[in-house]
């Protein structure tokens, strides 16, 4: 089988501007069957312009993206996410006003196309699946609690049930733990990675700690200036004289020591 026959998302010379800025150019990679792959980069690297053409927020000036062999490229991001391509951390306007366990039945019902008629506030629908979706992320006891009660470091796991819920195929993860201290950065990714890698989820995810892209990428591309300056493992990604010089040009170095980032 040749690897593109295992890919899940191909993106083919995707190229964005927004007047004269080039936020994504000529932008081509591919995300395997089961893949965990961080896309790094400076601030304005064109990291979320890309994830936005992915989940169909934006149209891409030129270029394709294929999902499964299946061209995407500006199709209505539910059209999308009608494909298993997911997103995470994309929380409904009515989440706070909801229990927590209500979030994850709703994500379930609107998965399985139930209409929302069905739907009234003390229903049981799914809720053994809820429930179950709340434990692998540790959050079953607080099942009944009122969502906007909930620590900032709970909704994102809340987040992530929802985000199973709809059972995708590709999970994208714009900046997941914006906001958290590294322990909790650590912890959420962890655990992502846990629960995509039993069900063969793929995940494109952007992180700032280079620490934690380091201990659990599977692959790594970075971008800067909208191009896609290197595709490899962390190993390449460390070594490579481009991508250092970048990190050094923004005066933010990352895990350049053997040591640090060895953990895989
Ligand atoms: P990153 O996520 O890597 O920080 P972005 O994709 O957000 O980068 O931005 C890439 C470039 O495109 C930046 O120069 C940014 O200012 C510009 N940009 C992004 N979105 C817009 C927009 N909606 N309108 C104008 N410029 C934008
Ligand atoms: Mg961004």
């Amino acid at each position: 089988m040749s690897v593109s026959d295992l890919s899940v998302l191909e993106l083919r010379a995707l190229s964005k501007s927004f007047g004269g800025v080039h936020a994504v150019r000529d932008v081509s990679f591919e995300i395997g069957k089961g893949e965990f792959l961080a896309m790094i980069g400076p601030n304005g690297a064109g990291k979320s312009t890309c994830f936005n053409m992915i989940n169909g927020q934006l149209a891409p000036d030129s270029g394709e993206i294929l999902c499964e062999g299946r061209s995407i490229a500006g199709l209505a991001p539910r059209d999308i996410w009608r494909l298993g391509v997911g997103r995470t951390f994309q929380v409904a306007a009515t989440f706070g006003s909801m229990t927590v366990i209500e979030n994850v039945q709703m994500a379930l019902i609107s998965h399985t196309r139930e209409t929302f008629r069905l739907w009234r506030p003390a229903a049981s629908h799914h809720r053994g699946r809820a429930l179950e979706l709340l434990a692998q992320v540790g959050m079953e006891e607080a099942a009944d609690r009122p969502s906007r009660e909930l620590a900032y470091g709970d909704v994102k796991r809340v987040e992530l049930a929802i985000a199973l819920a709809n059972d995708p195929r590709l999970l994208l993860m714009d900046e997941p733990t914006a906001g958290m201290g590294a322990g909790e950065r650590h912890g959420l990714i962890e655990l992502v990675k846990r629960l995509v890698v039993e069900r063969g989820i793929s995940v494109l995810f952007t992180e700032h700690s280079m620490d934690v892209v380091f201990a659990f990428a599977d692959r790594i591309i970075v971008l800067a200036r909208g191009r896609l300056i290197a595709d490899g493992d962390a190993a390449a990604i460390r070594d490579n004289a481009e991508v250092r010089e970048v990190y050094f040009g923004t005066g933010k170095t990352f895990a350049l020591s053997a040591s640090q980032g060895a953990k895989a």
